[in-house]
């Protein structure tokens, strides 16, 4: 894990469609020094105040992660927080002019690309981190999220549907590059019986098969198929990753979540982040110097023991 605390050395601009509004949305993204955070600002409303990439900053998780609240919010989050945490990012500002940020192929992978094209910048300060000290769940009927104390960062997730997607697994072990190479291209999906309703309530509108995974009746609708064979678990995954990051830094534990969605992934990190002594607020450098202590191998074969079970 990247122990200290990172920034990017070149601007970025970008521009695509927003997959709600349908308007073309550009977004600038800038260095920002140590221990300033993620931080959003829209830039098409005059006096807007900035909003911190923190959980009780998330005000709606319908369909998307929604910053803010009013006129002054900003909506579909995760994939760049997704990727902003993987890499280890943790101090940027995101300037936007619209009330959602751009959805391009609707995976993290675009952001990645723009992230690793500014080039990162080590700040030479240690980097905060959320350890968690003891087993934590919540749930939602047959959803739910559960945390367990590890020395890396992994989850195991599930979902269950109807028709074309199923019941699919996988599991995640943070390292290097496995976020990017396992994770990041998964595209977000949705029904084509969904789409009108959304679309009625003027939602989805620019939606379509370049930024979406949409299944039919007969299967999904895409020519070019899917990208990893379970890229909708993936894609589940990867919002998590996202939301989580609302923790304000990253958590180390061992996550399984099942069938997970934006609402309970808020309500996790709202009521860890609540939890008396759960998340151990650590620095990263000196996490590194006491990493001997730990028993990585005999975790690993209880995990897999687990997995094979679940
Ligand atoms: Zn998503």
């Amino acid at each position: 894990m990247i122990k200290n605390q990172r920034t990017i050395y070149n601007v970025i601009h970008a521009e695509s469609r927003g997959l709600h509004t349908g308007r073309d949305i550009q977004v600038i993204l800038s260095p920002a020094p140590a221990n300033s955070g993620i931080v959003f600002q829209r830039v098409d409303l005059p006096g807007a105040k900035r909003l911190e990439a923190v959980v009780d900053n998330v005000h709606s998780t319908q369909l998307a992660t929604t910053l803010g609240e009013g006129e002054n919010r900003i909506s579909t989050v995760e994939h760049l927080m997704a990727a902003l945490v993987s890499l280890g990012v943790d101090n940027i500002l995101v300037e936007v002019n619209g009330p959602e940020l751009p959805v391009f192929d609707g995976s993290a992978a675009p952001w990645v690309k723009l992230l690793k094209d500014a080039a990162l910048r080590d700040l030479g300060v240690s980097r905060r981190a959320y350890v968690v000290t003891r087993p934590f769940m919540i749930t939602d009927g047959d959803k739910s999220i559960e945390v367990h104390p590890a020395s890396r960062f992994s989850v195991e997730a599930a979902i269950d549907f109807n028709g074309a997607i199923g019941r699919q697994l996988f599991r995640y072990v943070d390292g290097d590059e496995t976020f990017i190479r396992e994770v990041s291209r998964a595209r977000t999906f949705c029904f084509l019986k969904d789409v009108e309703f959304m679309r009625s309530r003027g939602l989805a509108l620019g939606g379509g098969l370049e930024n979406a995974v949409v299944i039919g009746d007969d299967g999904i609708l895409n020519p070019e198929g899917l990208r990893y064979g379970d890229e909708f678990v993936r894609h589940k995954l990867l919002d998590f990753i996202g939301d989580l990051a609302m923790a304000g830094a990253p958590v180390i534990g061992r996550f399984i979540i099942t069938k997970p969605g934006h609402e309970l992934n808020r309500r996790f990190v709202a009521e860890a982040l609540a939890e008396p002594g759960l998340l151990k607020a650590v620095s990263l450098t000196a996490l590194g110097a006491a990493r001997p202590a730990t028993r990585p191998a005999a975790r690993l074969s209880l995990d897999e023991g687990r997995w094979a079970a679940a």
